[in-house]
């Protein structure tokens, strides 16, 4: 099988945080009810990205999610949206990293339609594919992907409330975090890890 490799890049990864924390602050803002759909662009200003398009709205799931994705199917463009069930309990970064997590999956699709692909950060190796379906479903390549995303959204955060540390002092908690999100028991951890390092390094 030959696997279609989504490079990643900081810019994508930062642009994707960018929008996620603009859709939390917008909900903050407007605590909106079930809310028309409307677009990346047209919700945050974000305009002239490949995300710009993407449509989302906000309505009462009955799974214990923050944000789900629905991929383009039957001629339904691709939307995401968010849990009005429980946001309000919930915090504004805690609803921004998971907006991310499902900004990552869309930005995927984006750059590979129709492609069967892996992330070349959380899945080039045949031995991360899960291996049959009983395998869950966190341990497929891009749902690691989307919680590596996940992992950098958090990363901002833990920054900014140690302005004075550097990434190296700051690697403990970071660590426990990416075992939070079941990120440290792969094989392909250590480029995960560069990864995590090149983001917080340059942001
Ligand atoms: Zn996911």
């Amino acid at each position: 099988m030959r696997y279609f490799e989504i490079k990643e890049t900081v810019e994508d990864s930062a642009l994707i945080n960018k929008i996620a924390n603009a859709v939390a602050k917008w909900m903050y803002k407007n605590k909106p009810a079930e809310h028309p759909v409307q677009t990346i662009a047209q919700l945050t200003g974000i305009k002239d990205t490949p995300l710009s398009k993407l449509r989302i709205t906000f309505d009462y799931l009955s799974k214990d999610t923050a944000a789900e994705y629905h991929r383009e199917h039957d001629g339904n463009k691709p939307l995401i949206v968010v849990n009005l069930e429980d946001w309000h309990e919930g915090d504004y970064a805690s609803i921004a990293e998971y907006v991310a997590h499902e900004l990552r999956h869309a930005l995927d699709d984006v750059k590979f339609k129709g492609k069967h692909h892996v992330s070349y950060w959380a899945g080039q190796d045949k031995y991360q594919q899960p291996k049959n379906k009983d395998e869950p479903y966190w341990s497929k390549p891009s749902e690691i992907n989307a919680r590596v995303q996940q992992a950098l959204h958090n990363i901002d955060y833990i920054k900014r409330d140690n302005p004075e540390a550097s990434v190296k002092e700051l690697w403990p908690e970071i660590k426990d975090m990416l075992d939070e999100l079941k990120l440290t028991e792969y094989p392909g951890y250590e480029r995960i890890v560069k990864r995590v390092l090149a983001y917080a390094e340059k942001n």
